[in-house]
């Protein structure tokens, strides 16, 4: 017997639609290219969401075309995610510092029909132009004049809104109809596509706002200095739209402490998400300039583990609660978030620090599990660690137009991460290490994730990571990789002593070497894959 309740599809346009209705005079923030401000409001950007869905029609874009953005987090991307998925085609979002080989691959895998593309980004199309043959046109989006893009046929964005009415009928159609595409970065082989739906990114919305999660309200200002092109600015676009939440987009300088700190403090910024990077040069400019996070009452960090110290200092210096959250292109992308059990209360401050560090509790509408080397489950007891399996409503079910099985999924339905985790007794999973950045000494693993926690703890280091190079003894050994400080100074041998009574002696760096800076992909992760490259015939101390 079903139940006799509506059955109403969740589609993204709704979403927008509610944000309008409920939340029409909340304001959307953009930093432009140029440095201006520009702001919109919620109800502004459903009229132009509107118009641009009718302009993307007659253009001739049809259900189920691909549309792709190259493009910072601004008003028009945003308006760009509503009125691509609304109208039933799929927004595709491009990640402009991927090498210009990869983007290509990715644009003709997706065989994209139509592209939006920041004006700083024209003089990248109009190169590759002529290698992406299912390209129709490109939307350019400003106001001003038009530039030549490579023989590419050429509209202006605000020239195809104009003249087109405010308001449109959006289809209605089935809610597992496909909404958006994201590349993940392949580090292995070619880059493969997450193609998200409109339930997946609704469920993943209201997912994400539970008080347990990001806890995003009406009462929040946020700012994601997450790109647009990377898992959708981590869902917040939608999530922000349907609780009718401040947003700040920060466009282009995304890793600049001097901008991020203005933002906070000019808009009231009470929720801000990023990258540990990210929050590096915040902390640092503060630490120079001797101000303060005044209205910003929590950090999302996520994308790369969050070094204990950085939660300390957000918060013992800046009053700032830092949760630290885990998630993949692959899961929409959150897994987990950490917030405190109300009995964590009465823990010691180191205690409460240990338990903070972890990557958090699930969210209902993900599903963990850790299995040994036979696939066998194992224990949540804080000790067992093992290959991490995820399966949920917003998590891929199989990559976009890839020939073969998917070698990611169990034929029972488990994503495997490849991430190597454990889970204690309360749930909270903490992650010991990627499978493929794990060192192995001897045949024991070393957590590379644990000593670059260590490693930025200690007061000259700017950045730290940690890579295995060989060893002709032990196969492998860990090799430290810093970045110092400006103006600050450190020998390998303080840095060393640093980890001494922290880890066991033979988790210790073998040796330690200084770079001017660390190689980052687009969203500011270490790219350890480039510092192994680099390192490849790295010979150590006691191997020479
Ligand atoms: P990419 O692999 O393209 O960088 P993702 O953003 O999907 O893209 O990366 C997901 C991976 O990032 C996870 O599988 C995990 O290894 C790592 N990661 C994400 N959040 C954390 C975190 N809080 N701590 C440690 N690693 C994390």
């Amino acid at each position: 017997m079903y139940g006799l309740m509506m059955d109403r599809p969740l589609l993204i346009s709704d979403v927008l639609r509610f944000s309008r209705q409920n939340h029409g005079g909340v304001e959307l923030v953009s930093t432009m290219g140029d440095g201006s401000v520009h702001r919109t409001t919620y109800g502004q950007a459903y009229g132009r969401a509107c118009q641009l869905g009718g302009a993307l029609r007659g253009l001739g874009v049809k259900a189920g075309d691909r549309v792709a953005t190259l493009a910072w987090n601004d008003y028009r991307h945003f308006e760009i995610y509503f009125a691509v998925s609304g109208i039933g085609a799929i927004c595709h979002t491009l990640n402009p510092r991927l090498f210009p080989e990869q983007l290509i691959y990715i644009i003709n895998h997706a065989a994209d029909r139509w592209l939006c593309v920041d004006p700083m980004f024209v003089p990248l199309v109009a190169k590759l132009a002529p290698r992406l043959p299912t390209l129709e046109g490109v939307i350019v989006l400003t106001g001003g004049d038009l530039p030549e893009v490579g023989g590419l046929r050429t509209e202006g964005y605000e020239a195809l809104l104009e003249g087109q009415p405010e308001e449109l009928e959006w289809p209605e159609f089935d809610e597992r109809t496909a909404s958006s595409l994201c590349y993940t970065s392949g580090t292995t082989g070619n880059p493969k596509g997450v193609l998200y739906s409109h339930r997946s990114t609704v469920l993943h919305s209201f997912g994400i706002c539970l008080p347990d999660a990001a806890g995003i309200s009406m009462r929040d200002s946020v700012l994601p200095v997450v790109p647009m092109f990377h898992v959708n600015a981590w869902g917040m676009p939608y999530a922000c739209a349907m609780v009718g939440a401040k947003i700040v987009f920060p466009g282009p300088k995304m890793a600049d402490g001097e901008v991020l700190h203005r933002l906070i403090v000019s808009e009231g910024v009470t929720l801000a998400l990023g990258v540990p990077t990210i929050w590096l040069a915040l902390l640092q400019y503060l630490e120079t300039s001797g101000k303060d996070l005044g209205p910003l009452e929590r950090t999302i960090v996520g994308g790369a583990a969050c070094p204990p110290s950085m939660i300390r200092t957000f918060k013992e210096r800046y009053g700032v609660r830092t949760l630290h959250a885990w998630g993949m292109t692959e899961m929409s992308p959150i897994g987990t978030v950490n917030t405190p059990r109300p009995e964590y209360v009465n823990l010691s401050p180191a205690e409460k620090l240990e338990k903070a560090s972890k990557q958090g509790h699930g969210v209902f509408g993900v599903e963990m599990k850790i299995t040994g080397d036979d696939g066998k489950e194992l224990p949540w007891d804080g000790e067992a660690f093992g290959d991490l399996k995820v399966r949920g409503p917003w998590i891929c079910s199989d990559y976009y137009e890839v020939e073969g099985a998917s070698t990611s999924h169990d034929d029972d339905g488990w994503f495997a991460t490849g991430d190597v985790a454990t889970i204690d007794a309360d749930g909270y999973m903490q992650i010991v290490d990627r499978t493929k950045d794990v060192i192995k000494s001897g045949g024991e693993w070393i957590s590379s994730i644990e000593l670059e926690n260590i490693a930025v703890g200690y007061p000259a280091l700017a950045e730290a990571a940690v890579i295995g190079v060989r060893h002709s003894k032990w196969t492998e050994r860990p090799l430290l990789v810093v970045v110092l400080k400006e103006g600050v100074a450190a020998t390998r041998e303080e840095i060393l002593a640093y980890f001494g009574g922290k880890v066991a002696d033979w988790w210790v760096p073998d040796d330690v070497t200084f770079l001017d800076e660390l190689p980052h992909t687009a969203t500011g992760k270490v790219q350890k894959m480039e510092l192994r490259k680099t390192f490849a015939g790295y010979v150590l101390p006691d191997d020479r």
